[in-house]
C-alpha cells in the first residue's frame, strides 16, 4: 500500500491524490470539506442524483454500492477510499481492498453493521473494555423466540441489520407482544434487548491510525427525541469525569480489539445501578464520524473529520484540542414544517443574530419530519453562555430537547 498519500501529490499518471467515500450523505460530505481543504480531490460513489456529498465532489459515481463498473471506476480514481455510512456492502469494501488502502476494513464495517455480532463483539472484548451491552438474546428462529428468558422483558426488540434513528425497534412488555412485534418485523433476524433505567446517554469519537496510534475526543453527552439525535453537549463537566474516562478507555480498546483504521464512535448507555455516577453499558458502535462529533468542526482545532481524512491517508494523528464548550442541536424536516404540515422557513433572521451559532446545511432540498436536514453548533466562552444561547436557539427554531438545556 502506498501510504501515507500526501494532499496536492500527483501519481506517475499525472493524477492528483483523490480520496474517495462510499456513501454520499452529510457525514460524506463533511469527509469531502475536510479532505478538499486540505487539498485533495474527492470522489463520492452514491446512486442519488442529488446526494449531499455528490454535489460538492469532484467525481460523484452514480451507481449502487455493488456494482462492479462502479466500484471498479472508483479505485481507479482514488488512491485510499472510506465510508460514511455502516451499510455499504462489506462486499464492496473487500472488492475495493483487493487494489487500495479502504479504512475502516470490510471486517469491521461487517461487525457494525450486524448487531447479534456487534453484541458478541462487545461480549468478547467487555473483559479489556471493562464494560458490557446490555443483556440480550437473539432472535432468529420461532425456537429462540420460545426460549427468551423472562427476565429480558419489558425489551426492545431491535432487527440486527439496517437500523438507525430508532427505526427497526419495538418496545414489548411481554412474551405476547414480543411475538407480535417479531411477527410484525417479518422475523428477520434480531436482537431483544432489556429496557435498561437510562441516566443518560453519552458517546466517544476516536481515530486509530494503521499503525494502531489513538487520538480522540472527549465523551459526548447526548439527548435522544423519539429515537433520533436532539442535543449533544460537549464540555468539561458534562458528565462525571470517572465515567467520562472509563468511556474513552473502553473505545480505544474496542478499536484496539478489532484492529479498527479509522474514525470510530461507540454509544453508551449511562444507567442507574445506585451508584452516584451510574453504571456504563456500551450500546452500539458506528464506523465512521457521528453525529454526536460534528461539535469538532467549529469547537476544536481538529474535526472528527479531519481526522477520517488523516487515517485514511496515512498522515499522522494530531491529538485534537476542543478550544470552546458547545452544543450542538440537529435540524430535522419538522422545522421546515408548520401544525398543519406546511412548508415553512425557519427564521434564521432572528437565529443567526444569535453569537456563537455556526449553521450547517446539508444542502438537502426536500424536508421531511424526522430527516437529518442540518446542524446548529453554538460555541462560547463559557458553558453558561452556551447554554443561554442554545436555549434560546432552540427555542427560535422550535426544536425538542430543550429540557436538558436546563
Ligand atoms: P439506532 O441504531 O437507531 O441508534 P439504538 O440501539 O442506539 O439504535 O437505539 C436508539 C435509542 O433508543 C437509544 O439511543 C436509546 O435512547 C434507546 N434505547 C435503545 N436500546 C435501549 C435499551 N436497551 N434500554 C433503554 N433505552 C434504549
Ligand atoms: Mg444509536
Amino acid at each position: 500500500m502506498n501510504l501515507p498519500i500526501f494532499p496536492g501529490s500527483v501519481d506517475a499518471t499525472g493524477q492528483p491524490a483523490t480520496l474517495g467515500v462510499m456513501g454520499g450523505g452529510q457525514l460524506g460530505r463533511m469527509f469531502v470539506h475536510a479532505a478538499q481543504r486540505l487539498g485533495y480531490f474527492t470522489a463520492v460513489l452514491d446512486p442519488d442524483v442529488d446526494s449531499p456529498a455528490g454535489r460538492v465532489s469532484h467525481h460523484h459515481i452514480q451507481t449502487g454500492y455493488s456494482d462492479a463498473a462502479g466500484l471498479a471506476q472508483l479505485a481507479s480514481l482514488c488512491a485510499a477510499i472510506t465510508t460514511e455510512f455502516e451499510n455499504v456492502p462489506a462486499e464492496a469494501l473487500r472488492a475495493l481492498a483487493a487494489s487500495r488502502p479502504v479504512a475502516p476494513g470490510a471486517a469491521a464495517v461487517a461487525i457494525a453493521q450486524n448487531r447479534i455480532e456487534e453484541k458478541a463483539h462487545f461480549t468478547a472484548s467487555a473483559g479489556v473494555a471493562g464494560v458490557s451491552c446490555a443483556p440480550y438474546a437473539v432472535i432468529s428462529t420461532a425456537e429462540q423466540l420460545r426460549a427468551v428468558p423472562a427476565d429480558l422483558l419489558p425489551g426492545i426488540l431491535k432487527t440486527a441489520r439496517m437500523g438507525y434513528d430508532g427505526k427497526g425497534q419495538v418496545r414489548v412488555r411481554n412474551m405476547a407482544e414480543l411475538a407480535v412485534a417479531w411477527a410484525e418485523l417479518k422475523g428477520v433476524p434480531c436482537v431483544l434487548e432489556k429496557l435498561l433505567p437510562l441516566k443518560a446517554e453519552c458517546s466517544v469519537i476516536v481515530a486509530r491510525g494503521w499503525d494502531g496510534r489513538i487520538v480522540g475526543f472527549a465523551p459526548q453527552y447526548n439527548v435522544h427525541v423519539n429515537g433520533i439525535l436532539a442535543v449533544t453537549s460537549a464540555y468539561e463537566g458534562n458528565m462525571p469525569p470517572a465515567l467520562a474516562q472509563r468511556a474513552r478507555a473502553a473505545t480505544e480498546s474496542i478499536a484496539t480489539h478489532i484492529g479498527y483504521v479509522g474514525v470510530l464512535c461507540v454509544e453508551f448507555f449511562v444507567i442507574d445501578d445506585g451508584s452516584a455516577d451510574g453504571a456504563l453499558v456500551v450500546n452500539e458502535m458506528a464506523p465512521r464520524p457521528h453525529n454526536s462529533g460534528h461539535y469538532t468542526l467549529d469547537a476544536c482545532d481538529v474535526s472528527q473529520f479531519d481526522l477520517q481524512v488523516h487515517a485514511l491517508a496515512g498522515l499522522p494523528l494530531p491529538q485534537p484540542r476542543q478550544h470552546s464548550p458547545a452544543i450542538m442541536l440537529n435540524l430535522l424536516g419538522d422545522m421546515w414544517l408548520d401544525a398543519a404540515g406546511q412548508a415553512r422557513t425557519p427564521d434564521w433572521q432572528t437565529l443567526l443574530a444569535l453569537p456563537g451559532t455556526h449553521l450547517h446545511l446539508y444542502g438537502k432540498l426536500e424536508a421531511r419530519a424526522g430527516r437529518k436536514m442540518g446542524h446548529l453548533t453554538i460555541t462560547g466562552a463559557d458553558v453558561a453562555s452556551v447554554r443561554a444561547v442554545a436555549r434560546q436557539a432552540a427555542q427560535v427554531l422550535g426544536l425538542p430537547g430543550l429540557d436538558c438545556l436546563g
